[in-house]
């Protein structure tokens, strides 16, 4: 279990962690192919398989999360259709009871994404997350995402947090790999980041499908 005396500071992943990830994965998964398939008129089949072909080629690189690269390499209007499905983005229900508990009980809460600035509005503007957070942080001010080392050089540097006191949250094993790498000591990975998928299975790191049982 966690040791909540021994953590001063919690950075926290967006998407899949506080967010449902069932929104961004209906919508790269189902809304870009069949967009994609209409706009070169080529079959949904033809299209998945180029998208994922495209996606696979950037994986874990800041241009997979970077909203203009899409809108280029696609031709498509990314934030017009990112609202057009805007209903489905929700908070995960477990969350606002435990950041709620973790203000209280004094801890700094940061959050620490990859994704696009333009996302990150979008979401704010639908959960109000960030009514409980002290600070925001998209990778894309350092042009590098979290699976790289260098963005946690840059990150401790300018947030100032001590690493050994520090939990990180994340449902992207690859992500928790590279925080664990640069030394942050406390790690949770979340199994369940998608309402409508089944649970992962999580083995390299503490995990949690309800927040509201580890506080
Ligand atoms: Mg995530």
């Amino acid at each position: 279990m966690l040791n909540w005396s021994k953590i001063d500071t919690v950075l926290l992943d967006m998407d899949g962690t506080l967010l449902d990830l069932h929104y961004d994965s209906h919508f790269w998964l189902n809304v870009i192919p069949e967009q994609h398939a209409l706009a070169r008129g080529i079959s949904l089949d033809a299209a998945k398989a180029d998208i994922l072909k495209r996606y696979q080629a950037v994986s874990g690189q800041i241009q997979w999360y970077c909203l203009d690269y899409w809108e280029q390499q696609l031709s498509l209007p990314i934030m017009e259709l990112k609202r057009e499905s805007q209903h489905l983005i929700k908070m995960r229900e477990d969350v606002p009871h435990f950041l709620t508990e973790l203000k209280k009980a004094g801890k700094e809460l940061i959050l620490l994404t990859n994704a696009h600035p333009e996302s990150v509005m979008l979401k704010f503007e639908h959960t109000a997350i960030d009514n409980y957070l002290d600070g925001v942080v998209s990778t894309h001010e350092y042009g590098v995402s979290k699976e790289q080392q260098s963005l946690w050089h840059q990150v401790q540097k300018d947030l100032g947090f001590n690493k050994q006191r520090t939990l990180f949250v994340d449902d992207s094993v690859p992500v928790l790999n590279a925080a664990r790498e640069y030394g942050i000591e406390h790690l949770l990975a979340v199994a369940n980041p998608d309402s409508q998928q089944p649970h992962n299975e999580i083995a390299d790191y503490l995990s949690v499908t309800d927040y509201r049982k580890i506080i």
